[in-house]
């Protein structure tokens, strides 16, 4: 079933990756009942649609107890607009090559940068 593509973006409401939807800082930095910083405790983030997993924290929204720089702990990045090849810099993981815990420069984290 192919779905139409068009220009137009929008904004959809999905469950915190970071917190998986508990609202709560999932690894109690502050306190184990503070709220979590992604979603401010509503355990529901908006993302743009249409989206795509993010490679750097493979979608947890963490990375090393960090929220993710590439995706902002929600999980997602928005999906591109053109066709894309995965990263050669980093080869679609989304890390960077010296320091894993950082996101690839190339491709944002991402995992994947535009076809040319
Ligand atoms: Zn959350
Ligand atoms: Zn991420
Ligand atoms: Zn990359």
């Amino acid at each position: 079933m192919a779905e139409i593509v068009t220009e137009a973006r929008r904004v959809e409401l999905v469950t915190c990756s970071f917190c998986s939807g508990t609202g709560k800082d999932p690894f109690g930095i502050m306190s184990r009942l503070s709220t979590c910083s992604v979603c401010g405790g509503s355990g529901m983030v908006q993302v743009e649609a249409p989206y795509n997993r993010c490679a750097h924290c493979e979608g947890t929204g963490a990375v090393k107890r960090i929220t993710c720089t590439a995706c902002f702990g929600t999980g997602f990045v928005p999906a591109a607009a053109g066709p894309t090849i995965a990263c050669p810099e980093c080869e679609g993981t989304g890390d960077d090559a010296s320091i894993p815990a950082m996101a690839c420069l190339r491709c944002r984290g991402r995992g994947w940068i535009l076809l040319e």
